[in-house]
């Protein structure tokens, strides 16, 4: 039977992306009843847009300490919930940028000198050197996201759109009411590339124009991603999409005759720090600032919010 959580209802998580489904699953996994208030015409989130790579080193580039130690956990909690390919990551860069992988291999580390042909054949003969992170992993994002939502339902959690009946757990994303939240735009390519094999995501190095490619089943390919600080959820400007492709092109030239199935644009939701957050505010939680980490990090955030509201019911509980 599902615990009760001290306001006689259940615990209300707003929201259908990465956030609000690890939540609300977690919370969920704690004995706890939960709803997930998701209507039909909210915007569509970020997270359909992800590359799904769980990867706390590659990160670890631009991120601090904290995602990189607490990222690690979260492999192992998708792959509780979810299909998860743990064959690592392996970063590479043009020749003349070679410089690039130098630096790379400053900024990060987990990471150990690889032949990327030997990694990847595909590759053989195109890149001298790269880098390789075992331990990282990837996932099809809009593939977590319905197991998540499913598993949800299976339990008996509520999914609806109507007002909220217990307390607030706001998943919003940009669409929360929480101050200091800021959009930074991620624009993506989905290509069938039936020339390409490659096994696991592969990072370009490059000054500019960085770019990730990440497998998906049937040789459909994720292209990301640009970094624009702009609130801006339009089309895929011509620039994005060109310097994606090319940067595609780069790693392997078989995605010249790739198929474009899709051409994406996401608003990335981040804190002035760029570090994902759970915030009090009242009664209420919000699991928040998931910026470039929402796969990586939802888990984590999603444990500590259930920490919280735990302690919270335990108080309730003793002042009775
Ligand atoms: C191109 C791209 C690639 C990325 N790649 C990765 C990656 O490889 N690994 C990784 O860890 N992260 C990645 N990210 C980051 C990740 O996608 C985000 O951090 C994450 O999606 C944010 O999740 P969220 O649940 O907070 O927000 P969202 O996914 O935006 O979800 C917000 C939810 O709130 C709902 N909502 C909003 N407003 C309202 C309202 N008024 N009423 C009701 N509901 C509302 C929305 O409908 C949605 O369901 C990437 C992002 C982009 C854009």
């Amino acid at each position: 039977m599902a615990r009760d959580n001290g306001t006689g209802g259940p615990i209300s998580v707003l929201g259908a992306g990465v956030a609000a489904l690890c939540t609300a699953t977690e919370l969920a996994a704690r004995g706890l009843d939960v709803e997930l208030i998701a209507p039909e015409d909210a915007p569509v989130p970020a997270s359909r847009f992800a590359g799904g790579m769980l990867a706390p080193f590659c990160e670890g580039e631009a991120a601090p300490e904290a995602v990189v130690t607490a990222g690690q956990t979260a492999v192992d909690w998708w792959a509780a919930h979810v299909p998860v390919t743990r064959n690592g990551t392996l970063v590479v860069a043009p020749p003349r940028d070679a410089a690039e992988l130098d630096r790379f291999a400053r900024a990060t580390r987990g990471h150990a000198p690889a032949d990327p042909g030997a990694l990847e054949p595909d590759l053989a003969g195109r890149f001298a050197r790269g880098l390789f992170y075992s331990t990282e992993a990837h996932l099809d994002p809009r593939g977590a996201l319905r197991r998540l939502r499913d598993g949800l339902a299976a339990q008996g959690a509520a999914i609806h759109g109507g007002p909220p009946r217990g307390r607030i757990v706001d998943c919003r994303g940009l669409g929360a009411d929480v101050s200091g939240l800021r959009a930074v735009r991620g624009e993506m390519l989905l290509v069938e590339a039936p020339d390409v094999a490659l096994s696991r995501p592969v990072r370009l190095l490059h000054p500019r124009f960085p770019c990730y490619i990440v497998p998906r089943a049937q040789n459909v390919f994720m292209i990301g991603a640009t970094m624009v600080e702009r609130d801006d959820p339009g089309p895929v400007t011509a620039r994005a999409a060109m310097e994606l492709l090319s940067a595609a092109y780069t790693l392997h030239p078989g995605f010249a005759e790739a198929r474009i199935l899709e051409l994406g644009a996401g608003l990335r939701p981040a804190f002035a720090d760029n570090m994902p957050a759970v915030v009090r505010q009242g009664r209420n939680l919000h699991v928040n600032g998931m910026y470039r980490h929402g796969f990586l990090m939802a888990p984590v955030l999603a444990r500590q919010a259930a920490d919280l509201i735990l302690t919270d019911i335990g108080e309730d509980t003793h002042a009775h």
